[in-house]
C-alpha cells in the first residue's frame, strides 16, 4: 500500500463528527428494476453543502397494462437543484435496469457527470450513447481500482451475475462502510474462471467498520446456493444435442456466457451459428471484441445464407425471450420475421420466466411456439436456466464476512424482501438492524444510527417509443380504452355555409368488433347521426359544438346497443 492510499484511508477512519449520509432510491426501494441509488453525504451534516455519488442508472419495464409504453425511468427530480454536487455515476453491471437509464438521465443532470463502470458495461453504455447521439465521460474500472471522490472512498468488489464484471461497491465515508450489494450470487465453479473477490469481502468485514450491506435479495425465497453457471451445461447441451430440426435459443441478450455455451455445444454438434435480432447481435459482436467469445468466420451463417444448410445444421441465437413486442422471437412468432418455425424445430428458452411486466408475454410466446408445432423448452427446475442471483447461503455467506450493523435490501419486491428478513433472523440478527423502507423514504445515517423520518415525492417517469417525458394518465386511459373496446370513428363532409351533410357518414371502427356481424347496428347508427346532424346544426354552423354532441350521442348509443365503450372520434370535414 503506498504512502498516499494510507494517507487517504486515515482520512476516512477519524471518528465520525456530526457527518451525515443520506441514501434514496430513486426508482423506490422495494423494487427489482429501474436501479438508481443516490449517496448523499453532508459534512458537518449540513446537506446544503452536501455531496452526491450515484449508483447504477436503469430502466424499469413498465406494468403490462401501461399500454404502449415501452420503459420506464428513475425520477430524477430530487436532483434538479444539486446537479453540481453530483460526483459520479457508478455502475454495477451492464444489465439494462442497471444502465438503461443513463441516455436518458444524462442529458438531464448534465453531460459532464463522469461514468465509472466496469469493462463489460462501458461497452454496452457506450453503444447506447453512440445510437442516441451523446458522449459521456467514461472511466472503466476493474478489480484493481479505487475510486476516490472527495468525501468518498469506493472499492469496487467482483462477484457473480448473469452478466461478467459485475461488482460491488464498499463506499467508505467518515461515517463508516457502505456495502452496496447489486444483482449477485456467488458462483464457486464459475465457466469464465473468473470467482468473486472473497479476499477483499473478507478484509473488508475485518478491517471496517460495515455500517449498512444494502443487498440484493431477489433470490433469498430460494435455499441453498444458487447453483453455478456451469450446472446446466450437460442439460443444456443435451436439449440442442437431441434437437432433430433447426435449434432456437434465446436467453437475455447481455449474458454472454450463455451464449457462449450455447455456440460451444452447438458447434461440437455440427451446427453453425446464426445470430437473429439486433439486441444479440450487438452483445455478441461486443463480447467477440473484448474477448469474452471467440468465433471465427466460418461458424457464423448470415440469415439470407440459411437455405444452403440443412435444419440439424442450424443453431439459431435469438433475442427477445421476455416477449418484448418488437423484438425478434416476438417477430418470428406473429409471422413477421423471414424466419419461420414449423414442426420439428425446437425453441429452447434458457432465460428467467419472471421479470416485473414481462410474465404473462413470455407464457404467450411460449403457448403461440408450440401451437406453431414447435417443440419448446424452458426453465424448469434449474435444468437449462440458472439464475444470476443469490439463494440464501449466497447471502449468509456475504452477510458473515462483512458482518454489518445494519442491514437494507434492495432489488427485490415484498415477498423476496420478506423471505431475506426471515433467513436474517435465522442468520441471528434482530429486526431492529434490518431497514425496511417505504418505496419513497430517505434513510438517514448518522453516528451510530438512522432513521427514516423523511421522504421525497417520486413520480413515475413513463417512456414512450423513443420520445422522452413522461406519459400523462390521459394518453394511458386512452390506450387502455383502446385496447379494451377499441376505436369507432366517423367522417362527416360537411358544407358549413348550408350547415348540411354533403355525403353520407363513412363510419369506420378498428378493434370494435361489431362491424361485420351487425350491419343493422351499423345502419342504425349512420340514421342517427345524420338525425342528430339535422338537429344540430345552425347558422353560423358551429362545427365543435357539433362534434361534440355527435360524440356524445355516440357514445350513449353505443354503449345502450353494446354495453362497451370504444374511444369515439367523430372527424368532421369541411368542403
Ligand atoms: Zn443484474
Amino acid at each position: 500500500m503506498n504512502a498516499n492510499i494510507q494517507n487517504i484511508q486515515k482520512q476516512f477512519t477519524q471518528p465520525g463528527t456530526n457527518d451525515a449520509l443520506k441514501i434514496i432510491s430513486l426508482g423506490s426501494f422495494g423494487e427489482v428494476t429501474q436501479n438508481m441509488f443516490v449517496y448523499e453525504f453532508a459534512p458537518q451534516g449540513n446537506f446544503s453543502k452536501s455531496q452526491i455519488i450515484i449508483v447504477d442508472c436503469g430502466v424499469g419495464f413498465p406494468e403490462e397494462d401501461e399500454f404502449g409504453v415501452d420503459l420506464q425511468i428513475p425520477d430524477t427530480t430530487y436532483l434538479e437543484d444539486k446537479k453540481d454536487r453530483i460526483q459520479a455515476i457508478i455502475i454495477t453491471h451492464g444489465h439494462e435496469d442497471h444502465i438503461g437509464a443513463i441516455r436518458f438521465v444524462l442529458p438531464i443532470l448534465g453531460q459532464n457527470i463522469p461514468i465509472y463502470a466496469p469493462k463489460l458495461a462501458t461497452a454496452f453504455i457506450q453503444e447506447r450513447l453512440i445510437e442516441a447521439g451523446q458522449k459521456a465521460r467514461i472511466n472503466t474500472y476493474d478489480r484493481s481500482s479505487i475510486i476516490k471522490l472527495d468525501n468518498f472512498y469506493i472499492k469496487p468488489v467482483a462477484v457473480n451475475h448473469s452478466i461478467p464484471d459485475t461488482f460491488h461497491l464498499s463506499i467508505k465515508t467518515s461515517l463508516g462502510v457502505f456495502y452496496h450489494g447489486s444483482d449477485f450470487k456467488f458462483d464457486f465453479f464459475p465457466i469464465d474462471g473468473k470467482h468473486a473477490d472473497y479476499e477483499a469481502i473478507s478484509r473488508i468485514g475485518n478491517d471496517e467498520n460495515v455500517v449498512c450491506l444494502l443487498s440484493d435479495c431477489l433470490g433469498s425465497d430460494h435455499e441453498g446456493f444458487s447453483p453455478s453457471e456451469a450446472s446446466i451445461a450437460q442439460n443444456f447441451e443435451y436439449e440442442i444435442k437431441t434437437g432433430k430440426g433447426r435449434v432456437f435459443v434465446t436467453s437475455i441478450s447481455s449474458n454472454i456466457l450463455r451464449w457462449k455455451q450455447a455456440i460451444e455445444y452447438g458447434k461440437r454438434n455440427g451446427r453453425k451459428v446464426v445470430v437473429v435480432g439486433f439486441s444479440v447481435d450487438k452483445a455478441i459482436k461486443i463480447a467477440q471484441e473484448l474477448g469474452y467469445i471467440k468465433l471465427n468466420k466460418e461458424d457464423i451463417v448470415p440469415i439470407e445464407r440459411i437455405k444452403n444448410f440443412r435444419d440439424n445444421q442450424l443453431i439459431f441465437l435469438v433475442a427477445g425471450f421476455a416477449g418484448q413486442p418488437t423484438s425478434a422471437l416476438s417477430k418470428i412468432v406473429m409471422g413477421k420475421h423471414r424466419i419461420k418455425i414449423s414442426k420439428g424445430d425446437k425453441v429452447i428458452f434458457s432465460s428467467p420466466d419472471y421479470i416485473p411486466g414481462t410474465t404473462s408475454g413470455i407464457y404467450k410466446m411460449i403457448d403461440n411456439l408450440a401451437k406453431m408445432g414447435a417443440e419448446v423448452t424452458y426453465g424448469k427446475d434449474e435444468a437449462i436456466h440458472v439464475s444470476g442471483h443469490g439463494y440464501q447461503k449466497d447471502h449468509a455467506l456475504l452477510i458473515s464476512l462483512l458482518r454489518p450493523k445494519y442491514i437494507l435490501p434492495i432489488g427485490g419486491n415484498y415477498r423476496h424482501i420478506k423471505a431475506y428478513q426471515l433467513m436474517c433472523q435465522q442468520l441471528g440478527r434482530s429486526d431492529d438492524q434490518f431497514i425496511l423502507p417505504e418505496p419513497d423514504e430517505v434513510v438517514t445515517f448518522r453516528h451510530n444510527r438512522f432513521d427514516t423520518n423523511s421522504k421525497i415525492s417520486l413520480r413515475k417517469v413513463l417512456i414512450d417509443g423513443f420520445g422522452i417525458g413522461d406519459v400523462g394518465a390521459t394518453v394511458l386511459r386512452d390506450r387502455r380504452t383502446l385496447a379494451e373496446d377499441g376505436m369507432f370513428s366517423v367522417v362527416l363532409l360537411v358544407d358549413t355555409a348550408q350547415g348540411k351533410l354533403i355525403k353520407e357518414p363513412v363510419l369506420l371502427s378498428r378493434g370494435f368488433v361489431f362491424a361485420k356481424e351487425n350491419q343493422e347496428l351499423l345502419n342504425l347508427l349512420k340514421s342517427e347521426i345524420m338525425e342528430k346532424f339535422r338537429e344540430y346544426v345552425g347558422k353560423p354552423m358551429n362545427v365543435e359544438f357539433v362534434r361534440q354532441k355527435i360524440q356524445g350521442h355516440l357514445e350513449e348509443s353505443i354503449f345502450k346497443h353494446t354495453g362497451r365503450q370504444p374511444m369515439i372520434l367523430p372527424l368532421l370535414i369541411e368542403v
